[in-house]
Parts: C-alpha cells; sequence; structure tokens
C-alpha cells in the first residue's frame, strides 16, 4: 500500500512539474492556443512561489497555531496530535468541510486543469452534473480556456495551491503565497476569487487553517476516497474493479448512511477522467449529485452572492451538523492514517 502511495506521489508531482524551467505563460509548445492574456506575469508553475508584501499584511496581527514547520517525511509522534492533523489522525476542525448532508454526493476532481479535462467536461455536460474543480495555480496559466470553460458550465472552481507541495512543510509566509497565487491565476480567468481550497494529500493542521482563515479560504477535505491514483499508475495491482466494487458500495448504502459523499478523483490523467466517465452513473443513481460548496451551503466565490451567480442546485436538506462530527471523523480517519504516513514518506523521496 505505501508503495503505490509512493508511486502516485511521484507521478503526481512530477506530472505538475513537468513543465518546470519556463515560465508557463509563454509556455506555448506545450499549451494549446489561447488568445487569453494573464495581465500578471505569474511565478514558474511546481515551484513554491513568494508571496506579494500586501499579502503578508493579511495576516500580520492574526493568531496563527504555533505548529511546527514539518519537514516533510518528519511526522508527529504517535499518539499525540496537538494541532488537529487531518493527514495523521483525521482530525477535523469546525470549519473544514468534507461531506455532503445524506442523499447527496459531491464528485471532486484535483490538479487539473489537464489535457484530459475536456473530456471530463464533455461528459459532465451531457449528463448535466455540477461538480466541484480544485485547480492548480500552474494548471490553470497554462489551460485558461479549459478553467474558463468549466466556470461557465456551472462546475465550481476551488483551489489546490500553486505548486501541490505538502502545506505542513511549508512557512506562514509559503502558505500565503501559495493561496493568492492560485486565488490570483483563477480571479483573472473567471472574475471570481475562489474561496474553498484542497490540500494537496490533505496535508493541513491548524497553523495552516489559520494561515488559510486569515485569507478568507475554507479548506475541503473528503470522506471516501476512489484511489484513483492507485489505478492511474499501478491498474494491474489495483485494477478499475475494485474501484468499481467501491464505488457501488457506496451507491448501495446511501439509504443507511449518516452522510452524502465527498469523493476525491483526479483529472490529470487519461485513465483517471476515463475511471471517471465510468464510475459517475453508478453514484448518480444513488445520490443527488452537487458541488462541496452547495451541498454545504457555503459561498464558494469571494465576490457577490455565488450561489445566486451560478445555476440552482438543489436544495440541501441540512449543513454539516457538529453533532455528526465526531462520528464522521472517525469514519475519515481510519482510510486516511495510512494515507498521511505514506504520503509524507514519499514525499521524503522525491
Ligand atoms: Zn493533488
Amino acid at each position: 500500500m505505501h508503495q503505490k502511495l509512493f508511486i502516485l506521489a511521484t507521478i503526481a508531482l512530477s506530472a505538475v512539474n513537468a513543465h518546470t524551467g519556463t515560465h508557463v505563460v509563454a509556455n506555448a509548445a506545450e499549451a494549446p492556443a489561447t488568445t487569453f492574456k494573464f495581465s500578471e506575469t505569474f511565478p514558474e508553475a511546481g515551484i513554491i512561489p513568494t508571496a506579494k508584501p500586501e499579502w503578508l499584511e493579511l495576516i500580520k496581527n492574526v493568531e496563527i497555531a504555533n505548529a511546527p514547520v514539518y519537514k516533510v517525511g518528519n511526522g508527529l509522534v504517535p499518539g499525540q496530535d496537538p494541532h488537529c492533523d487531518w493527514t495523521f489522525t483525521g482530525c477535523l476542525a469546525k470549519d473544514d468541510l468534507y461531506k455532503c448532508p445524506k442523499g447527496q454526493w459531491a464528485l471532486t476532481y484535483d490538479d487539473g486543469p489537464s489535457e484530459f479535462s475536456p473530456k471530463l467536461y464533455d461528459y459532465l455536460d451531457t449528463v448535466n452534473a455540477k461538480v466541484t474543480f480544485f485547480m492548480v495555480g500552474g494548471q490553470v496559466v497554462k489551460f485558461p480556456d479549459y478553467t474558463l470553460r468549466a466556470f461557465k458550465a456551472g462546475h465550481e472552481l476551488a483551489m489546490h495551491t500553486w505548486s501541490h507541495n505538502y502545506m505542513t512543510s511549508l512557512t506562514n509566509e509559503q502558505i500565503v503565497a501559495e493561496l493568492k497565487w492560485n486565488e490570483l491565476a483563477i480571479k483573472e480567468v473567471t472574475g471570481f476569487a475562489p474561496r474553498l481550497f484542497r490540500p494537496p494529500f490533505g496535508d493541513i493542521d491548524n497553523r495552516v487553517r489559520d494561515v488559510a482563515a486569515a485569507l478568507g479560504f475554507v479548506p475541503v477535505i473528503w470522506n471516501f476516497d476512489t484511489n484513483d491514483w492507485s489505478y492511474s499508475s499501478n491498474p494491474e495491482g489495483y485494477p478499475q474493479s475494485w474501484i468499481e466494487g467501491n464505488v457501488t458500495k457506496w451507491a448501495d448504502n446511501a439509504a443507511t448512511a449518516i452522510d452524502g459523499g465527498v469523493s476525491l478523483q483526479h483529472d490529470l490523467y487519461d485513465s483517471t477522467v476515463n475511471l471517471a466517465i465510468d464510475i459517475l452513473p453508478i453514484l448518480d443513481k444513488a445520490y443527488d449529485l452537487i458541488p462541496v460548496g452547495a451541498c454545504n451551503s457555503v459561498k464558494v466565490y469571494k465576490e457577490g452572492n455565488s450561489t445566486a451567480d451560478k445555476p440552482s442546485p438543489p436544495s440541501p436538506s441540512s449543513s454539516s451538523s457538529s453533532m455528526t462530527e465526531e462520528s464522521s471523523a472517525s469514519m475519515v480517519s481510519a482510510s486516511s492514517i495510512g494515507l498521511g504516513i505514506a504520503a509524507l514518506t514519499a514525499a521524503a523521496l522525491l
């Protein structure tokens, strides 16, 4: 299992880093032709950026948890979790979003946009499903037309940092830079600044949460992992039938489950996009598909009343309640502890 996770992390990061060495904006050889012109000069894709001085003002007088800046691979002492580290213990803070109300399901896709994303957009259009995309800043700058298309189709656009690094391994200033550059890229393309972000690998603790909150951002984790990355990196070792079997179980449990789902997928590879198209109907039969911000009744953009700006989703029957947070936290925990340790170990080897 750890080996598979390592392979994924390696592939995911190398893919995100694949176009380093040149300004992404000018990297027309890899990106499709676009007439979109960014006014900003963005940092290099895949590299931890530097914050603009005015952004650092935003965290100047804010109380930020004094959690250490972890060296990647140097995790917590077993049994201790003073800073609510989701990766290691599944600990969730009150503002973390990670589920939908019963009967609803949020499909979320990370790491794009990529050259394979339009195939997924096409499919989502045909079935009229609205989802959430957690976009990497460097990819947005490389694929502005895809970003705009996803936005105009009525999907929620959210952030997945600028360079896709482990957020607990970044300084407060680097966390600011990762989120604000990502926000700026999406805002330039769409005119809307996202509020939701997903930490790469789910790597978040209270220090990351406090910095993000000071900038107006809300973390989103997940409560169902498709492991599509395992399949994409090792289809013989983690066959598609396993994923279909899991997803079928999630669908079968719709009537008895306490909560609805937020599932993790990726639109970075052809294989994971094909898989996404394959499994969507299974969930669609059992749940109302709805973006994650909508199912939690939160504003997904900083401007205006964002829910009114977008096509109306079905009304949630209730929003996340702290009454059920404990039980859901332990459900998430069971599946995520291994991921955290393995993911951090993986990064140490990169
Ligand atoms: Zn990711």
